[in-house]
């Protein structure tokens, strides 16, 4: 008899109790909305705006609504006009090219290396026909930064991160989000912090922190942030910064906190699931697992490995092979987005050009979520039948790689 896991991939773990209290003491209040606030009060958002700054030691931090919210303000407040292209990453999921159109800007899409992170040789050859770099650590995987801002740096160019797969992650010590201007948080479900919907921004940039906080939404209420420029700078941008409302509540924010105080200890709970499954996959004919260089400190909240140059039919053979066991894979490389899966091509609104070095990547690459709801066992069980699925299908067909 094949083993069968028998766990929930999209179950993640209960709000922490002194994260329900605290969710409970907002509810009683009835002051749910973060500018109602009692005399000096800060209430919970512009508390979490205060920790979140020195978690990740930037000057301002903004709480704001989805982290797609999140990488839109960050291109307003950064002034990005209709019809300005905006470079991003080829890998990367729907909300990123999503808030690039939002502003009715034009991505322009860079190409993926096997690493899973954005090709610095493409980034340099696009370098010049843009202003603004949306940078997306997709799944976690951060590219050589030293080398990212050295190329932007050289062009002018302005970073924003999206850090929805690196909160907690780190390049050369450094916390991921503060290579470049802005970074991107998101606190959705299935994120490194969870209060279902939520994000975060952070900056070190006074003026840019004035116009995301009223962009935000701030009602001119902006002096009751968490971390503010002066007034003074505020008085520049005030009459110019259009508000579009993307405020987070009280009431996230509580449930927020202790899990943010929680942070350090998470990570280390992903990373010791996602080695497991790390080794067990590791060495199995035909399957590629990425490689993490020693300057990033990653958050293995997720686990890609590449199929390269497998036909369509052996790849959904293992994918429906494993599903059969209860392991659920998500392929990149699919004609048609399925859940959280796209190519770049499915984005129709955008155009793109071709890039077969990033097609035959994209093709590859398996992924699956690692939910802390899984014990380290399960991890085991779970690699043990990739890698006989992977192997089994492998070893069937001779012909499981497509001619060159
Ligand atoms: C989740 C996610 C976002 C932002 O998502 P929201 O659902 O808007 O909070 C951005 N980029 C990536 C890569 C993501 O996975």
């Amino acid at each position: 008899m094949s083993e069968v896991f028998k766990g929930v991939f999209t179950q993640q773990e209960p709000i922490p109790e002194d994260g329900i209290a605290a969710a409970l003491d907002v509810m009683r209040s009835g002051r749910l909305h973060r500018y109602n606030l009692v005399g000096d009060e800060v209430g919970e958002v512009g508390e979490l705006e205060r920790e979140f700054a020195a978690v990740t030691g930037a000057r301002f931090a903004l709480a704001v609504a989805s982290g797609g919210y999140a990488l839109a303000c960050a291109l307003r407040a950064v002034g990005v006009k209709p019809g300005e292209r905006v470079l991003t990453n080829a890998f990367t999921l729907a909300p990123v090219p999503g808030a690039i159109a939002s502003v009715n800007a034009v991505p322009v899409f860079v190409g993926v290396t096997e690493n899973l992170t954005i090709d610095l040789d493409d980034l340099d050859a696009k370098a010049g026909e843009a202003r603004v770099l949306m940078l997306s650590h997709m799944r976690g995987h951060l590219a050589d930064m030293d080398r990212l801002m050295d190329i932007c740096t050289a062009h002018g160019i302005i970073v924003i991160e999206d850090c929805a797969h690196t909160m907690g992650a780190a390049w050369k010590g450094r916390p991921s989000g503060r290579g470049g201007l802005i970074g991107c948080y998101s606190t959705q479900t299935y994120k490194h912090l969870n209060s279902g919907e939520g994000g975060l921004l952070v900056t070190d940039d006074e003026e840019v922190m004035a116009r995301a906080a009223i962009l935000s939404g701030s009602y001119m209420l902006y002096g009751r942030h968490g971390t503010v420029p002066d007034e003074e700078v505020f008085e520049r941008v005030k009459y110019d910064t259009p508000n579009v409302s993307g405020r987070m509540d009280n009431l996230r924010a509580a449930i927020l906190r202790p899990q943010l105080a929680r942070l350090d200890a998470q990570c280390q709970k992903w990373n010791d699931r996602y080695r497991v499954v790390e080794d067990g996959i590791g060495g199995t004919p035909g399957l590629t697992v990425i490689e993490r260089p020693e300057e990033e400190s990653y958050v293995g909240s997720s686990i890609q490995f590449l199929l390269l140059d497998w036909s369509d039919d052996a790849i959904e053979d293992v994918l429906s092979r494993c599903a059969a066991r209860g392991v659920e894979l998500k392929w990149f490389g699919g004609a048609e987005p399925k859940g959280f899966t796209s190519r770049y091509d499915s984005w129709r609104y955008a155009p793109s050009r071709a890039m077969p070095e990033t097609d035959r990547i994209l093709k590859s690459i398996v992924d699956m979520r690692l939910p802390l709801t899984f014990s380290l066992e399960d991890c085991a069980l779970i690699a043990r039948i990739i890698r006989a699925e992977v192997g089994a299908v492998w070893q069937g067909q001779g012909a499981v790689r497509r001619p060159a």
